[in-house]
């Protein structure tokens, strides 16, 4: 295999003219003017920004590219986009989901997104979607890790078939427990169910990640639930908490003593921005609840935080393109995350943090590591987000696998340059 190096890199760390060299699919040497082996192939990085790869630590690769299928959501609710896929669910076939996921992972790789985790509905006792899923996952590894989730869409004890559905799913090769506590008949029952999920995960040695409280409501507190069974099982670090934006409404005196709670467990958090502003607060008038989750707390209080997409054109949302540094900057604007340190952390965000959710090993620029990078058209990571850069070059295992011609306008005026240059002068 023939070796490629990067040279004059900028790192996310800062350090810039640096030379990144890839070796049989790995990373051999970072240093400043590296010698090129024989027949390299070469890319010059002109100072622009090497990246690992975005990571999406939340999306529903079943649904997504379904818009209009076979309506629109009119009240662009939650309920009505479940009750929407509901509808949509009998009409599917296996073909059909897997040709919609494999065009969607070409947009991920197109936008330097070469790691996914995906939940997959199994409330469909033919597991048509989860079959087509694991088909997709086969079919994307060499270029792209799919991570998937048993997701419960109709409730785990709401639907009769449900929790048999995702014990067959887990037998067939899903990697992770998924659950839905605040979709159950009652907040009993999804505690209930938040339990017998974590015991699940326990017993068959796998990660949790739950929809977890995705509602307005202030006293939707199943992530407390959540803390308790990782504790009390000791899956610390294997269990996620997703969307958890009731905690957006929740009392703040109960927030102190909730964030702790998490930190102890060591439970990540997952928000999804471009969603969660979409699809919460439809039920308040004026002020309206921006419905997101408590993001620069959770990060306060020593909680992983990554975001997620979500849904792209699908029953809940109908726009997206694979971006994460569209979602990157929808977090930063919705949590006000204007400092420097926070708008670089909303990068971490859809990079590290999301890595560390999905238990990604050799995640990241160091030798060693799998040679996986993105060299986006910016100088830093907060330039990255502010341009929403393109991927110059995808790299995955060493090899060139997409490439995007960098944006650069002409401009015909008077007494003034030719083109526009959207970096600062520095
Ligand atoms: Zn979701």
């Amino acid at each position: 295999m023939r070796s490629l190096l990067v040279r004059n890199a900028t790192l996310i760390d800062g350090r810039s003219a640096i030379d990144v060299l890839a070796e049989a699919g790995r990373i051999a040497a970072i240093a400043p003017s590296l010698p090129a082996p024989d027949d390299a192939q070469i890319i010059d990085a002109q100072g622009q920004l090497l990246s690992p790869p975005f990571v999406d630590a939340h999306f529903h690769l079943d649904a997504t590219l379904s818009y209009g299928l076979p309506r629109v959501n009119a009240s662009g609710t939650l309920l009505e986009g479940i009750a929407l896929w509901g509808e949509l669910k009998p009409q599917l076939t296996q073909d059909a989901i897997v040709e919609r996921a494999m065009q969607y992972c070409d947009w991920a790789v197109a936008k330097g997104l070469l790691a996914i985790r995906s939940h997959v509905d199994v409330c469909d006792d033919r597991l048509l979607a989860v079959d087509a899923l694991l088909q997709v996952k086969q079919r994307v590894k060499p270029y792209l890790d799919l991570q998937l989730v048993a997701f419960p869409q109709d409730g785990l004890l709401r639907s009769p078939t449900a929790l048999a559905n995702l014990k067959r799913a887990l037998d067939r090769g899903v990697d992770v427990v998924g659950g839905i506590p605040h979709f159950e008949r009652t907040c009993a029952e999804g505690a209930e169910s938040v339990r017998i999920l974590c015991e699940l995960a326990a017993e068959r040695g796998l990660p949790v990640d739950m929809h977890c409280d995705e509602s307005d409501d202030p006293l939707s507190r199943h992530i407390e639930t959540l803390a308790f069974h990782t504790q009390r099982l000791g899956l610390h670090g294997r269990v996620t908490g997703s969307h958890l934006t009731s905690m957006h409404s929740m009392d703040n005196y109960y927030v102190s003593k909730l964030l702790p709670l998490m930190a102890e467990a060591q439970v990540h958090a997952v928000a999804n921005p471009l969603i969660n502003i979409s699809l919460q607060g439809r039920h308040d008038s004026y002020p309206k609840r921006r419905g997101m989750t408590r993001v620069p707390e959770l990060m306060a209080a020593g909680i992983n935080v990554g975001f997620g997409h979500d849904c792209v054109m699908d029953p809940w949302y109908s726009l997206g393109c694979a971006d994460m540094l569209e979602v990157a900057q929808m977090g930063l604007h919705v949590a006000q995350m204007t400092s420097p340190a926070q708008m670089r952390a909303c990068f971490d965000a859809v990079t590290v943090n999301s890595a560390r959710i999905l238990g990604l090993a050799g995640y990241g620029i160091a030798v060693g590591n799998p040679a996986d990078f993105v060299l986006l058209q910016a100088r830093d990571a907060v330039e990255a987000i502010r341009l929403r850069a393109p991927r110059l070059a995808v790299v995955r295992r060493g090899a060139v696998i997409a490439r995007t011609p960098a944006s650069v306008a002409t401009l015909q005026l008077p007494d003034r340059p030719d083109t526009v240059d959207w970096s600062l002068q520095r």
